[in-house]
């Protein structure tokens, strides 16, 4: 008997949690249940996180996740339960398959068949925003080399495992060179441990324009995390519906299962909910700890239902389907096809085993790290590049050259154009004139000089080469 921790959640998730744990039971899953309360009645008890410290507590006992769907309230400093669980958790892989089930889900793709793997950590999600000037905010973009060896890895290992035959990379390092760049190098590296597996990369707009378009030349996809919200999302839908597709957020230690779509409180109450989705969620956990006969004798029995044309109304459509059932008559469904299997839809047939044991990350030995100048950022309401110069050359010295002036990254100093649409804030770079290395106090003595002036320093970026190489971006058109 393995121990996972439940949550109904809110909405429709009590009634479509009620419905998988009813066809995980008749399955034979040796699976125990532990409840816990998260969500919506959490939060407006005050509770800002959705969920308490005692929940957690299981949670990280059990190790093992099966969430419904909860409902966020709107404002009021509500964080999101599901970031936090994934980055708490250390949930680092989110893992979303997209079928098509052509002809009994309509849909312009019947061939597609793939896995987006998302990273689930890092990214733009690292929520570390700022407001600058009067007239910028920031998101740090943080992207780390472990977040990128975790990510790739478990991708490969992942197509190993299911037999598929290529992996494929998003990003956007013609523009962002050092974080998507790192991630597509870190891609590069591991891909040629998988000399069996074919690999590409495409630049993410393409790439989404690609997968949209014709989605069934993608095997799996692994991407950073905020472009694989947007296209996991766009991709289950193109399978026909995101009602149906279930998610996994693998971690070191844990894992939460749980459907890709929300609590859906429009039709809450109404036992009208698809359960599918929360179910392929339940399915990949069965898989996940191992309970791999269970996992495919419900995969089997769930096509085989949708294949007699038995839908729930979301899916239903008048002449191909045959008959609308409600949540708990879908369920009372799948678990009479029990040990039957779809005769058109293909069949699944699970591994034997199915543990993936990725190697830890190692902490490679530290790169030589030199300080070769310093970007400081300045708020300033002028509108003559020049003259920001002319006020910022004074506290240049001649280790520390003033070298350029960049308004949102463009060069506006020496030689910009008139043309350049110019904010309040200011990115002035000072290097030395051979990048040669400099000693960290010289810039708290800019910073200094800097506010002897009384200009509006904002915050400061190093710049450093790690073993010789500048690793830092030029400014556009530099
Ligand atoms: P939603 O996915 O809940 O609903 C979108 C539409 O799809 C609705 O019309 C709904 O009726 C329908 N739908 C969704 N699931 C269905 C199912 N299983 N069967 C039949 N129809 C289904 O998205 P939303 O309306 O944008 O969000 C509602 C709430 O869910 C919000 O509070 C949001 O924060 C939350 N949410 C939670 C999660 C999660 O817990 N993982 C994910 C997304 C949204």
């Amino acid at each position: 008997m393995t121990k996972i921790t439940i949550a109904k959640g809110d909405g429709i998730g009590p009634e479509i949690m009620e419905a998988t744990l009813k066809i995980l039971k008749a399955a034979g899953a040796a699976i125990e249940t532990e409840e816990i309360e998260v969500g919506e009645k959490v939060y407006l008890s005050g509770n800002t996180s959705g969920i308490s410290n005692e929940a957690w507590d299981i949670i990280r006992r059990n190790k093992l996740f099966l969430k419904a769907p909860i409902t966020t309230p709107q404002g009021g400093g509500y964080k999101s339960l599901n970031v936090s669980t994934r980055k708490f958790l250390g949930l680092y892989s989110n893992v979303r398959p997209c079928k098509s089930l052509h002809p009994f889900v309509k849909t312009k793709h019947p061939v597609m068949d793939l896995v987006i793997i998302r990273e689930n950590e890092e990214d733009l999600y690292a929520g570390i925003e700022h407001q600058q000037t009067d007239e910028v905010v920031q998101c740090l973009k943080l992207i780390s080399r472990p977040g990128c060896e975790k990510i790739v890895r478990y991708a490969f290992e992942y197509a190993r495992q299911e037999k598929r035959k290529k992996v494929t990379c998003f990003t956007k390092d013609n523009i962002m060179k050092q974080t998507d760049g790192l991630f597509h190098r870190v891609f590069d590296e591991i891909a040629k441990e998988y000399p069996e597996i074919q690999t590409e990369h495409w630049i993410i707009d393409i790439g989404a324009a690609k997968l949209a378009d014709t989605p069934e030349v993608f095997d799996v996809i692994v991407m950073p995390n905020l472009y694989g919200d947007v296209l996991s999302d766009i991709a289950a839908q193109i399978t026909g519906s995101v009602g149906l597709g279930g998610s996994a957020n693998i971690g070191e230690e844990c894992a939460m299962f749980e459907a890709i779509h929300g609590s859906a409180p429009d039709i809450a109450g109404k036992n009208i909910a698809n359960p599918s989705g929360l179910l392929q969620g339940a399915v990949m956990m069965l898989n996940h700890i191992g309970q791999t006969a269970v996992a495919e004798k419900i995969q089997n029995a769930w096509l085989k239902t949708l294949e007699d044309g038995t839908h729930t109304p979301d899916i239903y459509k008048e002449g191909s389907s045959k008959q609308k059932l409600g949540t708990r008559e879908f369920a009372e469904a799948v678990i009479a096809n029990l040990g039957q299997k779809p005769s058109i839809l293909k069949p699944v047939t699970s591994a034997s085993s199915y543990t993936m044991v990725l190697p830890k990350y190692q902490r490679k030995a530290p790169a030589k790290k030199e300080l070769v100048g310093v970007d400081m950022f300045v708020h300033w309401t002028g509108s003559d590049p020049n003259e920001l110069a002319n006020i910022i050359h004074p506290i240049s010295t001649e280790e520390l050259g003033l070298t350029m002036i960049t308004n949102r990254g463009i060069k506006v100093w020496p030689e910009g154009f008139k043309e350049t649409f110019l904010t309040d804030h200011w990115r002035c770079r000072f290097k030395s004139p051979n990048i040669s290395v400099i000693p960290k106090a010289q810039i708290i003595g800019l910073m200094q000089k800097a506010l002897d002036l009384n200009i509006d320093v904002i915050k400061t970026e190093n710049l450093y080469k790690f073993d010789g190489v500048p690793a830092f971006s030029l400014g556009q058109g530099q």
